[in-house]
């Protein structure tokens, strides 16, 4: 049990003049690990000006300049990668050994492509007509990271931010604010120029909204819930700030009459599954032809029933518990409407798992109609609905009938017919016959999954200004 009391502000550890304390649990143990600050909008403000005061420096540097302070970050995550691991599975409850790739390397290798992008990018646009273009940082970016992935959805803005010349003020969440701290401690003892990076902690309503509406802050990047992206948004309009938005998804794998159904139930249900089901892009909705629900249901079964759900420290563990007791009580509460709305149960349930911890049972539903809550929430949880569709069309339409848009997944007998349907699909990404995600590729959603990209070389364009040099005569090119 460590006590953090302190914020990361201006090159310094500061306490936060939050006298509340936020108590991080363990929800496998339900044991206390941690308590942290419950900031305030005073801390924001001294972070954002702080931010603002190192801008105009750390964006003068020259790129291969701040790719240098952009490895030594990497580097020094790269030596504390098994803590982080260890940390998160900690805070959410993921499979370590899950983890030590998804929560610690992937973040970490992040980290490492904004170093490398950096030393090849050009900020020089070229020439229209007489005008110059360039490419400028933002400013200062207020970062609001969601618990799912904590140290992964920092390192999307965080890494890209300051290596395209951006000062950052971090809020991570307040659920699993840990790797957040280590980040800090990492920037701090490479001794990274104070005030280019800073560290907030606290709640959405108070810190997080702080940051929205700061007028010294230029840009809010968001991810987390549609409801608290759609308030940011609201908060931030004041000023005018550039806002970006990662927002919940309601994704379908749509499973076409020719695909090697087998092969694609099972890992639908693994996806759904990873990490519990909370993770934005689950593929939650499992759309299957109708003529064969009754085979997809014995797949999904077989399937779901093989995911040994216990300590995430234990190698055999494959779904540990939902992050807290709050989302247990939602999930179990969905699966409750699930029954009542007249899906049909395959397998899991609200059936005490253990009677520590905050575990679901893997759980299917099968007949599952459009218009059920469990087909239309985001529920994040070990939760797969399977829905039947007649046709082609009727399928494409039974997956695009999502507020949300953020992925998807097709399978078919080939790849040019998952592509072809793929294309008709409104989400931000799609996974053919099983592709596995990307984490150079354009990453993001359409409709209320959110606007903007993160990830790769469009992640890293979300941080900057384009500015056009009017000259009195024509540049030949
Ligand atoms: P959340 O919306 O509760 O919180 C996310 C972050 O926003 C936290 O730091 C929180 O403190 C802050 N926040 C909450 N209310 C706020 C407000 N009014 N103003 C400013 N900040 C506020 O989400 P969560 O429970 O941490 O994460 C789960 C959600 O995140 C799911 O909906 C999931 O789909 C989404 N998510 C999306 C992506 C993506 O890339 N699209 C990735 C991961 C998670």
């Amino acid at each position: 049990m460590r006590d953090y009391t302190d914020i990361y502000v201006d090159g310094e550890w500061i306490p936060s003049t939050g006298v509340q304390r936020i108590d991080v649990v363990n929800p496998a143990t339900e044991e206390l690990i941690a308590t942290v600050p419950d900031g305030t909008d005073d801390d924001v403000a001294r972070a954002a000006a702080a931010a603002k005061a190192a801008f105009p420096a750390w964006a003068a540097l020259s790129p291969v300049e701040r790719a240098d302070w952009m490895q030594k970050l990497t580097d020094g995550l790269q030596a504390r990668a098994d803590e982080i691991a260890r940390t998160v599975s900690s805070e959410i409850g993921m499979p370590y050994a899950q983890s030590i790739e998804w929560q610690s390397a992937l973040p970490i290798r992040n980290f490492q492509f904004y170093a490398d992008h950096l030393r090849e990018f050009s900020y020089d646009a070229g020439a229209v007509k007489h005008s110059l273009v360039v490419r400028e940082p933002v400013g200062v970016v207020g970062c609001i990271t969601p618990w799912n992935y904590p140290l992964h959805q920092i390192a999307l803005k965080v890494a890209p931010a300051l290596a395209a010349g951006c000062t950052v003020v971090l809020k991570p969440s307040e659920v699993a604010p840990l790797t957040g701290y280590i980040l800090a401690e990492v920037a701090d003892s490479i001794g990274l120029p104070a005030g280019v990076f800073n560290l907030v902690i606290g709640v959405g309503h108070t810190v997080g909204e702080a940051i929205a509406a700061s007028e010294d802050i230029d840009m809010v990047s968001f991810t987390g819930s549609t409801a608290a992206g759609i308030r940011v948004s609201e908060v931030a309009a004041k000023t005018v700030k550039k806002v970006a938005l990662e927002l919940g998804g309601k994704s379908a794998n749509l499973i076409l009459d020719d695909a090697d159904l087998e092969a694609a139930v099972i890992d639908g249900v693994g996806n759904c599954f990873f990490n519990a089901g909370q993770t934005c892009t689950a593929l939650t909705r499992m759309l299957v032809p109708r003529s064969r629900l009754e085979e997809a249901e014995g797949y999904a079964k077989a399937a779901a029933e093989g995911y040994l759900t216990g300590d995430p420290f234990a190698s055999t563990t494959l779904l540990g518990p939902v992050v807290s007791e709050r989302q247990h009580e939602r999930v179990v509460s969905l699966i409750e409407q699930g029954i009542a709305e007249g899906a049909s149960l395959v397998t899991g349930g609200t059936t005490t798992v253990s009677d520590t911890g905050y575990f679901v049972a893997p759980t299917v539903f099968s007949g599952v109609e459009p218009d059920m809550a469990i087909a239309r929430q985001e529920i994040f949880g070990p939760v797969l609905a399977i829905l039947p569709y007649d046709d082609e069309e009727a399928g494409i339409e039974l997956a695009n009938s999502s507020e949300y848009g953020l992925a998807g997944g097709v399978w078919a007998g080939s790849e040019e017919r998952a592509i072809r349907v793929a294309r008709r699909l409104r989400t931000g990404q799609v996974s053919i016959n099983g592709g596995g995600f990307n984490n150079e590729a354009p990453f993001g959603g359409y409709k209320r999954s959110g606007n903007g990209r993160e990830a790769g070389a469009a992640g890293f364009e979300e941080f900057l200004e384009t500015k056009s040099l009017h000259l009195r005569s024509v540049r030949a090119e």
